[in-house]
């Protein structure tokens, strides 16, 4: 059966707030100019915003420039972010420190990323943009060197690798230009980024977990528009990382975890360490009498300035996470996602003037992108993540010294190491004894994953694939005694008993769990696990994260 195909001007991979702003500004230069432009999202998740995770605090600068009515529109910004108050705490203690400049709140709101995602893509159909959520791109598509596209995946492939009844091919998107904003480690940018070289000359790029909860707390508790971040415990201070606590509309409260995934020692959590913050006395309070609505995890990318890739190619360029724009020490990155996705719609909207057929590169984004507000923001933040990996004091003693006295106008660079290489073997780590859930505050993986609405086609070949299954014992369990399975925030990665096996180990993944968080593809020590995208519309169904 062959493959059908489809013709657009413009592809979009991912619906998320780059991919979204990318095509409203694609049609509204289109209106303005009076040209006929054809332009299709396709979105793994089951709907627009199924897939989004985030905190969130909105800076709305992006969204002002892209539809300055958005208030008389019905933008979905709800809540004002009034108090902000960053806390450094010990095991019993909170301690109140200075909120470093970055994290300044004001004129920012606190939001659902996923609801607004679905707000932009009703404004983005109102413009004429076609959306197919469900749809994971699967392959990129290339003609004489350039990108030409997309294809979906094929439907109904067995478990076995065999075509069932159900088998439905996959459709190629044709497209003159293709824009991957697939966010945080995209699969498809990582064969982008060997094919096009596109990492050359820049460092690797480093990450973070994130895991997030929406709690229903009681009424007398509920504080519309504060925001509390916290450092220091439960995380040792080698660790980079720290919560967050967003107070948004109708008696919710976002709770969150973030790890950088520089994290040394294999035995820890960071689902654990997260369900341990929330037991914290100064914390605890808030979720008394409370509960817990959606559970989900998600990686961030924590790079910056330093890890940016080049970001254009023959037929299209990468926008938002994908590439790497998220501003860590503000904890950002939906602002300048969809400023990049606006910034590369105007530079494809010119390379496509007169290219006729061509796949031309829109390189005018990569000097568009230097000259714009994204750019200043993330150059002058550039050191202070890097400045952590001498641990909390020192780089909050550096963070100090960048805001108040350099100003970001440090004539030096640190450099950042990939992710995958910070680990140490279990023999030279201490074991960490997390404390039982309580069911009421802090709970286990599996109810926590039930909340995330996770389903998968049961029967299809596994999206987690092993380069070299042997790897998983030979190397995980032996050296490190097997870390996915804790930093696997679904409980995908199980070490079972096998007498049959070598070492009496074998692996097993419980591939349906999994929330696309993909920190097993970037934290596996050999890079050993591929994570490519499962049949359909499979994955979380987060409904308002
Ligand atoms: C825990 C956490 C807290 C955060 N807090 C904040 C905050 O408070 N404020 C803030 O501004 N930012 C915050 N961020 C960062 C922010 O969420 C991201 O910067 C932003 O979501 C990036 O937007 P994006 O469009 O590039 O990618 P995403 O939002 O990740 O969207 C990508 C979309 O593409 C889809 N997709 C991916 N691959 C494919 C494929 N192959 N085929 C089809 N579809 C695909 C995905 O399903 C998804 O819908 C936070 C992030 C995390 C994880
Ligand atoms: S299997 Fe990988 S991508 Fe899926 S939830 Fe676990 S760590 Fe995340």
């Amino acid at each position: 059966m062959a493959r059908e195909t489809m013709d657009y001007d413009v592809v979009v991979v991912g619906a998320g707030p780059a991919g979204l702003a990318a095509a409203i500004r694609l049609k509204q230069l289109a209106q303005a100019s009076g040209r006929e432009l054809s332009v299709c999202i396709v979105e793994k998740g089951s709907e627009v915003g199924a897939h989004i995770l985030s905190g969130a605090v909105f800076e709305p600068r992006a969204l002002d420039e892209l539809l300055p009515d958005w208030r008389a529109l019905g933008a979905p910004l709800n809540t004002p972010a009034r108090d902000d108050a960053f806390l450094f705490l010990t095991e019993r203690r909170a301690v109140r420190l200075p909120t470093p400049p970055t994290m300044h709140n004001a004129g920012n709101y606190i939001i659902s990323l996923g609801n607004l995602c679905r707000w932009l893509a009703g404004q983005a159909e109102a413009l004429g943009v076609e959306i197919y959520p469900g749809f994971a791109a699967a392959e990129v598509l290339y003609d004489g060197g350039a990108v030409a596209g997309v294809a979906t995946g094929d439907m109904g492939i067995g478990r076995d690798g065999k075509k069932t009844d159900a088998y439905q091919p996959g459709v190629e998107l044709r497209a003159r230009q293709t824009l991957f904003a697939e966010g945080c480690r995209g699969s498809l940018t990582k064969t982008l980024f060997e094919r096009f070289e596109l990492r050359r000359g820049v460092d690797p790029q480093t990450f973070g977990i994130g895991l997030k909860e929406l709690w229903e707390v009681e009424p007398a508790k509920h504080q519309p528009g504060t925001v509390v971040h916290t450092i220091g415990w439960p995380l040792d201070r080698k660790t980079y990382g720290g919560s967050f606590l967003y107070h948004l509309e109708n008696h919710q409260v976002a709770v969150g975890f973030v790890v950088g995934l520089d994290y040394r020692n294999p035995y820890l959590s960071p689902f654990e360490e997260f369900q341990r913050f929330k037991t914290h006395p100064a914390v605890r309070a808030l979720f008394e009498g409370g509960r817990r609505i959606a559970y989900g995890a998600r990686a961030l990318n924590e790079g910056g300035w330093q890890s940016i890739p080049k970001l254009s190619f023959p037929g299209g360029a990468l926008i938002g996470c994908t590439a790497g724009f998220m501003n860590v020490p503000k904890i950002k990155g939906s602002h300048t996602a969809m400023k990049t996705g606006m910034l590369a719609a105007e530079a494809v909207f010119e390379a496509l003037d007169g290219a006729g057929d061509a796949r031309v590169e829109p390189a005018s984004y990569q000097a568009r992108f230097a000259q714009s507000w994204v750019a200043e923001e993330l150059r002058a933040v550039r050191n202070i993540r890097p400045a952590f990996r001498g641990g909390l004091w020192a780089g909050l003693a550096y963070g100090a010294l960048d805001a108040y006295v350099l100003r970001g106008r440090a004539p030096w660079t640190f450099h950042h190491h990939a992710d995958n290489e910070s680990l140490e073997p279990a023999a030279a780590a201490t074991p960490i004894a997390y404390p039982k859930p309580d069911g009421k505050i802090s709970f286990d993986r599996l109810s926590s994953v039930f909340i995330s609405n996770t389903n998968h086609e049961e029967d299809q070949p596994s999206h987690l694939r092993l380069r070299d299954p042997a790897l998983a014992i030979e190397r995980n369990w032996m050296i490190y005694q097997s870390p996915e399975q804790r930093y696997c925030p679904a409980g995908v990665y199980e070490v079972l008993d096998d007498d049959a096996a070598p070492h009496g180990k074998r692996l097993q993944i419980n591939a349906q769990n999994c929330v696309h968080c993909k920190t097993c593809d970037i934290k596996d020590p050999g890079q050993n696990i591929d994570w490519v995208v499962p049949q359909g519309g499979g994955g979380p169904n987060y409904p308002n994260m």
